[in-house]
């Protein structure tokens, strides 16, 4: 029997789809799994591909089904056990075969990973678009050497996504680039999925809506600017009915938000970056007290339920998808804005516009948006997205909305923190003249830290002692 063109070791949500969809598009291929049972389940229940995969029950029987030089994915929870299987796969492996860390490791491992392997092939590559992306076609952010890459970059592209015929599989950089560049999609992720949340909560709560009307709203402006996976899975979200009860089914999901820690990780490396991306830190921070179930309605019983509810016309539709716009392009110009400042904080030369370009399809926050942000990343990568002139007009017509939309929320007790740091965000970044002033006289004041003049030279000091 001829030997796989690649082996893939975890046959979980992930790794199932992926071993499909990799025989799928015509590739023989090998796979284990801890449990071996489940190689055999998933085996029987492949149905027509069945001929493509070979399962095998240890890993040295996958090792000798894969052809010479070998490629194996990784497809286990990031962490400990991805160490444990490149522990126990190496000593199987010839000098020259390459282990792919397809999980949502942190960078940092990844980088770890790729220096400890040395002269031996490592890649680690991003996979966005959940189960169903990686069956059907998930975005790819590859990290590692870039001959390793071209040494399997035809599977990955012909498993990836298209959009239209551009393959959304893309070379990031060194090391931990791809982790890297998957994290910051999954801090956007976090934001865009907040805004969107908090819309929602300010139709349902400030404007009465039903949620058919919400449904049907979402549903409107997947047809507009915001056009957008994320959008579109929400307009069906407010859909969906509960088969058990019949309700509503977005009224029987307890509002407690989880999370693997992939948004977390973005803050935090935002942090060590000084790469300012508040929009991300409000969604991961919301996700935080939104699990503080208990303290929240001890909290209404305290202080008293919020008024919420908006008179007529306080706030129109229109009003808040012009908000939403705003947000949105906001919280995009921070998580680039953070991938530029990692490019030179790390030396990886990251290709902004093909970032945006890998995002457009396949991958959760793919959205019609990102084929301006290619563009406007393509013209000048240095520049924030926001001084696109594209997205400057967007911003010039929009934010007006988003003032409201934010200011009616905080006049009504409404919760809004990811649109109201992008407000935020968006006042600071328009504004000449700050307020840090007082910050620096203030430390000079207490440490004698110094401040620069406005007529010229640093190192000044204050009157204060005197
Ligand atoms: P699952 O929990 O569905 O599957 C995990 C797989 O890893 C199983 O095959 C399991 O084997 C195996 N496994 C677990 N622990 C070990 C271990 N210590 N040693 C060897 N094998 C182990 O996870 P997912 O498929 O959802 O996730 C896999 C990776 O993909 C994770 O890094 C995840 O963060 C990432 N990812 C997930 C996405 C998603 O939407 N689910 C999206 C993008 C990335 P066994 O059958 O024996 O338990």
């Amino acid at each position: 029997m001829s030997k796989a063109e690649i082996g893939l070791i975890g046959l979980g949500t992930m790794g199932a789809a992926l071993a499909l969809n990799i025989a799928d598009n015509g590739f023989d291929i090998a796979v284990w799994n801890r449990t071996t049972a489940v190689t055999h389940d998933f085996h029987a229940s492949a149905g027509d591909l069945a001929p493509r995969i070979t399962p095998t029950d240890t890993l040295e029987e996958l090792v000798q089904s894969i052809a010479k030089p070998r490629a194996i994915i990784l497809m286990v929870p990031a962490g400990q056990p991805v160490d444990d299987q490149i522990a126990a796969l190496r000593p199987l492996l010839d000098d020259d075969d390459l282990i792919i860390d397809a999980g949502n490791a942190n960078f940092h491992d990844t980088n770890r990973r790729a220096r400890e392997a040395g002269d031996l092939p490592f890649l680690g590559i991003g996979v966005s678009g959940g189960e169903e992306g990686a069956r059907f076609g998930p975005s790819i952010m590859g990290g590692g050497k870039r001959e390793y890459w071209d040494r399997v970059a035809h599977i990955l592209t012909a498993i990836s996504a298209k959009h239209g015929d551009t393959p959304c599989a893309t070379w990031m950089g060194e090391e931990g680039a791809g982790h890297f560049v998957k994290a910051v999609h999954n801090g956007i992720e976090y934001a865009d999925m907040q805004m969107i949340a908090e819309v929602y909560g300010i139709m349902r709560d400030g404007m009465g809506m039903d949620n058919a009307a919400i449904a049907d709203t979402f549903a409107k402006w997947d047809k507009g600017v915001l056009q957008s996976y994320l959008i579109e899975i929400s307009g069906k979200v407010a859909a969906a009915t509960d088969p058990k009860t019949g309700a509503p089914m977005l009224d029987v999901i307890v509002d407690a938000a989880g999370q693997k820690g992939t948004g977390r990780w973005t803050v935090i490396e935002a942090q060590h970056l000084a790469a300012p991306i508040p929009a991300i830190e409000a969604a991961v921070v919301a996700r935080n007290l939104s699990s503080q179930r208990e303290a929240r309605a001890a909290g209404e019983t305290l202080f008293g339920t919020a008024p919420h509810h908006m008179p007529h016309d306080t706030l129109t539709l229109d009003a808040l998808e012009q908000a939403m716009i705003t947000g949105k392009i906001l919280c995009y110009a921070q998580g680039f804005g953070m991938i530029a400042k990692a490019s030179q904080e790390f030396g990886w030369s990251l290709p902004l516009p093909d970032i945006a370009k890998v995002w457009r399809a396949g991958c959760i926050i793919r959205s019609a948006m990102l084929d301006d942000m290619a563009a406007a990343l393509g013209e000048d990568a240095a520049r924030n997205l926001m001084f696109a002139p594209k997205f400057a007009e967007l911003l010039k017509s929009n934010h007006a909305a988003l003032r409201q939309v934010v200011a009616q929320s905080a006049l009504h007790g409404i919760a809004a923190p990811a649109l109201g740091s992008g407000l935020s965000y968006f006042d600071t970044m328009r504004t000449a003249r700050g307020t840090a002033n007082m910050i620096q006289g203030q430390r000079d004041f207490f440490g004698a830290h110094g401040f620069a003049r406005t007529d010229g030279g640093e190192g000044h000091h204050g009157p204060w002692g005197s």
